[in-house]
């Protein structure tokens, strides 16, 4: 055995055997309120967990990870310098998703920015997910059997938070593409002991019939499907609201922070919905999560599961640490995983950090406002800097406007940019009154077309609102 081969395999057994002293492998609640006593753990003891992970994680990722010994060698320092978070947050530059793009296209197909490698994939390999990001080359991540035992533990901590209990049932409504949100449930659910109806591959009317016949308790989906099929179920003739459901799992796109489109959801499904927030670079599980108190203050938050991951937020454009309670695109470091364990990669969404004590017993820190849009889908109009989910509340905004509403990016003959946003409402008035609220959030102003209700084409899955045609350049 070379000695590299000696220094990568040793680096790795540390780096397990601290991951192993904390894992709990559960099949039951520790009490009515938590799946896990590390819920309450207090926020010294959290960060005591951070830095004994971080300092068995370094030399982890120096010797596995050829992207990280690039990374570590350029900056000039060496794994034994970063042993804190403090340590980290001082020395360690974020890792952006274009350095891992540009990984993936110098060594295709995997890249170098993952420690699962043909040894640990042919022996344990569980699952390959793929990034969802609407721009730039995917990015996909392997993942271990090892992984997925961490990944049902702490999703079984935010859906015990969000409020699933034994006697639930559940129905999946995905297509269980190469995207980790679907998959992480529905192992989870398993571990969990609770039953599943599989409602993928079918249609939104076979899955109503499901409900209707099987009666589970909790749905999962994205929230523009859950709100494609409460219409599909109006259409023909049943209330969502008086269904078996109680339970909305949610995850794949923005929306409790999105003022207006919660409460439609709530008011058509008159159930709770809970929203998993996470990224696929820093898997396994969710890192965001809703609590029983999520929604009892001035504003909306998740909270964010820090003893398996570093959670911060930065300046977009220094990309510096913001102060907390600052807005600030989010960070995460993964302390949770043998195969993408990743040193302050930028998720690149905006949220507030706060550390206030929740009324839940979670010491572990929240998204104020959720998470209201990821830097990638920032609008730029003429100088002027928006993102499509401040339309989208716009839109909410006036009562009777439909579900569905696009917004038009197009380049004039003259030369000028412009934005057309396009509703659905039975009056045509409501354009003045909508390019107004558009006017007052984002500083633009904008054409407002409004259309007979059901003329735009239904989201079924991820909803895609934005059609940028201008001439580039
Ligand atoms: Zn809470």
């Amino acid at each position: 055995m070379t000695d590299l081969t000696n220094r990568a395999e040793q680096t790795r057994t540390k780096w397990k055997e601290v991951l192993d002293n904390f894992h709990e492998e559960r099949s039951e609640p520790t009490s009515d309120l938590y799946w896990s006593e590390k819920d309450t753990w207090s926020r010294s003891r959290i960060r005591e967990v951070q830095d004994t992970k971080l300092k068995a994680l370094t030399p982890f990722l120096y010797e596995n990870s050829a992207f990280y010994r690039r990374r570590f060698d350029k900056l000039g320092l060496a794994p034994t310098d970063i042993k804190t978070v403090d340590e980290l947050i001082s020395k360690w530059p974020v890792v952006t998703k274009q350095e891992m793009m540009d990984d993936a296209i110098a060594h295709p197909p995997y890249g170098t920015y993952t420690t699962c490698g043909e040894d640990e994939w042919n022996d344990r390999g569980w699952m390959l997910f793929s990034s969802s990001g609407s721009t730039g080359v995917p990015r996909v991540f392997r993942y271990t059997h090892y992984d997925r035992k961490y990944w049902e533990q702490a999703n079984a901590r935010a859906l015990y938070s969000g409020g699933l209990r034994k006697g639930d049932s559940a129905l999946p409504m995905v297509g269980f593409g190469p995207h980790v949100f679907a998959w992480g449930v529905q192992y989870t659910l398993a571990a969990m002991g609770l039953p599943v109806i599989p409602g993928g591959g079918i249609d939104s009317k076979a899955r109503a019939s499901f409900i209707e016949r099987f009666k589970p308790t909790v749905l999962v989906c994205t929230p523009s499907y859950a709100m494609y099929l409460a219409r599909v179920m109006q259409e023909m003739g049943d209330d969502p609201a008086k269904t078996s459901v109680r339970w909305l799992v949610t995850g794949g796109e923005p929306f409790s922070g999105v003022e207006g489109t919660l409460e439609r959801m709530q008011d058509l499904w008159g159930a709770n919905i809970i929203e998993f927030y996470g990224c696929t670079e820093a898997s396994p599980h969710c890192g965001g999560y809703s609590c029983p108190e999520y929604q009892t203050g001035d504003e909306n938050f998740i909270h964010l599961m820090e003893d398996i991951q570093i959670w911060e937020t930065v300046d977009d454009n220094t990309m510096l640490p913001v102060r907390e309670g600052e807005r600030g695109l989010t960070v995460c470091t993964n302390l949770n995983s043998e195969s993408s364990a990743q040193l302050r990669f930028l998720v690149g969404d905006y949220t507030r950090l706060s550390t206030e004590p929740c009324g839940c017993g979670r010491n572990h820190i929240k998204g104020m406002g959720c998470i209201t849009g990821r830097s990638d889908d920032l609008i730029n109009l003429r100088g002027i800097k928006f993102f499509p989910v401040q339309i989208e509340e716009a839109v909410r905004s006036v009562a009777g406007t439909g579900d569905e509403f696009q917004i038009n990016l197009q380049t004039l003959p003259s030369g000028l940019d412009v934005m057309k946003v396009q509703v659905e409402h039975l009056d045509a008035q409501v354009a003045d009154v909508i390019a107004n609220e558009i006017r007052s959030r984002c500083e633009v102003r904008c054409e407002v077309e409004v259309l007979a209700p059901n003329t735009l084409p239904k989201t079924e899955m991820k909803a895609k609102r934005v059609f940028d045609e201008r001439k580039k350049g």
